[in-house]
């Protein structure tokens, strides 16, 4: 698999359109297990980042583009998904520092490292019904080789029928189990329009 610095511009556009079509759904989840903002979170910061990309044909590397994606993302989306999101991209910043183009283990080792940025920014583990359910199988399939979509489709229904123990959702305890968790719905469809664009 390989990703370079033009197919993830175009992938982050394309999750800046899926999570803009998936805005209320998202925020939906969010009403029934948090407090009814993922949605409108994750909107504000993706039409920044596409505002930016759309702006920025052109970037040096895929450090250069992650570091930009990833500040826009801590400064905008707020909650506690924001600095998630940043510092998952922030990671990334680090792991493609200098390079136009990543493949094999390399890129399965950057997505590994903006997991362990997620848990260790939110004191979260895997098991826990958040994003780090989906973003853990994702990096460990690109690890393996194995099929990435059917990865994250089998992600999503595991990690819908735990009892949410993290962020404001643990609030909710068993009334958690059977619904979609919104950060784990919205790590999805990032991580889907990355997988399209890799050859
Ligand atoms: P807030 O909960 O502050 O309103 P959002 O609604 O934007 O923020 O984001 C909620 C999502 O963030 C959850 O669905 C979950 O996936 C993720 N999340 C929350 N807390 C954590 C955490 N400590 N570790 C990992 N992910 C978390
Ligand atoms: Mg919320
Ligand atoms: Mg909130």
């Amino acid at each position: 698999m390989k990703l370079s610095t033009e197919e993830f511009r175009k992938a982050l556009l394309k999750a800046a359109a899926e999570l803009e079509q998936h805005k209320d759904e998202l925020t939906d989840l969010d009403r029934e297990i948090g407090d009814g903002d993922h949605g409108i979170n994750m909107s504000r910061g993706f039409q920044a980042v596409q505002k930016e990309l759309e702006a920025q044909e052109e970037y040096e590397d895929l450090g250069a583009l992650s570091k930009q994606v990833g500040m826009t993302l801590i400064k905008t989306v707020g909650g506690a998904s924001g600095p998630l999101y940043g510092t998952a991209f922030v990671k990334f910043a680090g792991a493609f520092k200098g390079k136009t183009e990543v493949e094999g283990q390399e890129l399965a080792a950057a997505f590994k490292e903006a997991t362990d940025g997620i848990k260790m920014r939110g004191k979260s583990e895997f098991g826990q019904k958040t994003m780090v359910d989906i973003w853990t199988p994702f990096y460990e399939a690109l690890e393996q080789e194995s099929d990435l979509n059917a990865t994250l489709d089998q992600a999503l229904a595991d990690t819908k029928e735990r009892v949410a123990t993290k962020g404001r959702a643990s609030y909710f305890g068993d009334a958690t189990v059977g619904v979609q968790d919104p950060g784990a719905l919205s790590s999805s469809l990032l991580l889907r329009s990355i997988v399209e664009v890799l050859s």
